[in-house]
């Protein structure tokens, strides 16, 4: 790829189907810089720095900041932003309005929205999109913040699914070949991952956090991800699913299949009555768990078919989350008795833009 990469100011993009990551690079001392330099670092920090919302739906992740990083040869802090790639048009009217346009001339983006909006970029707001692959700068994200996050970047649940004694335990990952990566967006990636460069993607599934929450939206009238999980948070998937035991009576012992094993998601849901008690709290609770399980069984079958026992599970659905986290904990646990275990990453969603930023490296 013979693209000039852009200077300074460094970005990284990942424009995705539902939302788009930004990440920024803060160097330190700008004593180092020329004058031009400076005033372009100036203008950006205190529109970016000076506050952690922007518009409407912009956040800056401040709890996901990662100091003390070392990039171009420059020490400084990573800082993580994102909006709804719906927003995009708003995004680029900030940019216009703030005379934003002209600070850097290029960007490192990536995600499908990198191709769908390069166009839309280069016209508006004269800002070239440097393009690099999706899953490439996922992989590259996740080694980098393993290695230079300097607080623990991966962990795991122990006892998952009791609350009492349920724990988040850090995970030593420095030496993590070979591990499955089942990135859930939009959609969801599976990648069999053998060394920093030896990778496929063994699998996918359209049913992801789109679904779930394009699903919950209309099942329950909410809108928002937050609202989705809040209403599922109270809600009890037992009213909506078909256990084993409403169809059994009890266990099915003979393939050891307890009562309590979901037999037909939403399978309560055939009869009327049923569906007169159903709350929205329910519906949503059950929808969560359905696409949950669903990914979970598909990630499983490729770990048994790739032979392999470590499963990351990253991207945004798993954001404030922690139902479907120990959900696929549990179940990678119970259905591969003790054999495969799920592993997460404090950074969930934001690694296909930080690879992109890591793109400067090279
Ligand atoms: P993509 O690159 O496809 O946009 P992400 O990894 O960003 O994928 O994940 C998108 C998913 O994350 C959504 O489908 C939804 O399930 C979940 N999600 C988490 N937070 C939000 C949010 N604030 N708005 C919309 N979706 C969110």
């Amino acid at each position: 790829d013979l693209q000039e990469k852009p200077t300074l100011p460094l970005f990284g993009m990942d424009i995705g189907g539902t939302l788009t990551k930004f990440v920024y690079f803060e160097p330190e001392n700008f004593d180092e810089f020329d004058v031009e330099e400076r005033r372009i670092l100036q203008i950006i920090h205190r529109y970016l720095l000076g506050d952690t919302a922007y518009g409407k739906t912009g956040i800056r992740d401040v709890h996901l900041e990662m100091g003390d990083q070392k990039i171009c040869g420059r020490t400084g802090k990573i800082h993580f932003i994102r909006f709804p790639t719906s927003q995009m048009s708003a995004f680029i009217d900030l940019v216009k309005t703030k005379k934003f346009s002209g600070l850097a001339s290029g960007i490192c983006a990536t995600g499908g929205g990198a191709y769908k909006f390069a166009g839309v970029f280069e016209k508006e707001i004269q800002l070239q999109l440097h393009k690099y692959d999706e899953l490439e700068c996922l992989l590259k994200g996740i080694h980098y913040s393993d290695r230079y996050n300097h607080r623990s970047e991966c962990y795991y649940f122990s006892n998952p699914l009791d609350s009492e004694n349920c724990e988040k335990k850090p995970f030593d990952f420095r030496n993590p070949y070979p591990y499955l990566v089942v990135n859930i967006g939009s959609g969801v990636s599976i990648l069999s991952v053998r060394s920093k460069t030896d990778y496929t993607r063994v699998s996918g599934t359209s049913l992801g956090g789109g679904t779930f929450l394009g699903l919950c939206c209309l099942l329950t009238g909410c809108d928002t991800f937050e609202e989705a999980i809040q209403l599922a948070s109270s809600g009890d998937s037992k009213h909506i699913d078909k256990l084993v035991k409403d169809i059994y009576g009890g266990d099915y012992s003979k393939f050891g299949l307890t009562g309590d094993t979901v037999a037909c998601s939403f399978g309560h849901m055939m009869s009327k009555e049923r569906r007169e008690l159903a709350s929205k709290e329910d519906l949503a609770r059950a929808t969560l768990v359905t696409i949950t399980n669903n990914i979970g069984s598909i990630a499983r079958m490729c770990a048994k078919t790739e032979k392999i026992e470590h499963v990351v599970f990253v991207g945004n659905f798993l954001r404030e989350n922690q139902i479907s986290m120990k959900l696929l904990a549990y179940a990678m646990d119970y259905w591969s008795n003790g054999c495969l275990k799920a592993l997460f990453l404090e950074h969930e969603g934001y690694f296909g833009a930080l690879g992109c930023l890591l793109e400067y490296l090279h």
